[in-house]
């Protein structure tokens, strides 16, 4: 299927609670179907960006005239970013599961980090000191490099084991839980934790009819 024919993209869901964690939670990580993918083009990490706020509007706004002036590298970018996604979900994936995320994953997010932070700098509008992007030269490659600083602050923190990963099936989306006694389960309980509900009580109904008289 063409993205041309695809429905609209699906809203953006800022649930996980985690920057890096919210950019895995742009498709769905047991049906690779376009409909599904939030990230269809390059424009669309941007839109994400927008919406997270992660990147400055100015910065979202010369990338986006970059991108259209350069189809073939933004593509190649995209193609870059959900790899990366790809590998953030691995590892904290693993974290969530209590396991240690692969050597070459932390390896390749090592690769991409020391790009991505060579770019930082502090800025100071005249009142207070921030983190900020240098930025002379537009690089498509932006798009990640929050994205990554994220990834590499919360795999230090001391609250890593707070990740999680839904319990949904077909859904393989993570988050951090921020409940007390860390029960958190779904990435959105009237999503996910609805649905497997539904097919539990599905199941009960099912089991009790056929153990019924003459079952
Ligand atoms: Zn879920």
């Amino acid at each position: 299927m063409t993205t041309e024919a695809l429905p609209p993209r699906r809203p953006f869901k800022f649930l996980g609670g985690w920057l890096c964690l919210d950019f895995t939670n742009t498709c769905n990580w047991d049906d690779p179907s376009l409909e599904i993918e939030r990230f269809r083009h390059y424009a669309d990490v941007l839109d994400w960006h927008s919406a997270a706020g992660s990147l400055a509007g100015a910065e979202v706004a010369a990338l986006r005239q970059q991108a259209g002036q350069q189809p073939e590298a933004a593509a190649a970018a995209l193609a870059q970013c959900l790899r990366l996604r790809e590998t953030i979900h691995r590892i904290f994936g693993a974290v969530a599961a209590g396991q240690p995320p692969a050597a070459p994953d932390i390896a390749a997010l090592n690769e991409v980090l020391a790009a991505a932070l060579a770019h930082l700098q502090i800025e100071n509008d005249g009142t207070e000191f921030s983190w900020g992007w240098a930025n002379p030269a537009i690089d498509l490659t932006q798009v990640w490099w929050p994205v990554v600083r994220s990834a590499g602050e919360l795999l230090t923190s001391e609250r890593l084991a707070r990740v999680g990963q839904c319990g949904g099936t077909s859904c393989g989306w993570l988050f951090f839980d921020t409940t007390r006694n860390h029960s958190r389960r779904w990435c959105e309980m009237k999503h996910c934790g609805n649905l497997v509900k539904a097919r539990r009580h599905y199941r009960r109904r099912k089991t009790a009819e056929s153990s019924g008289p003459g079952g």
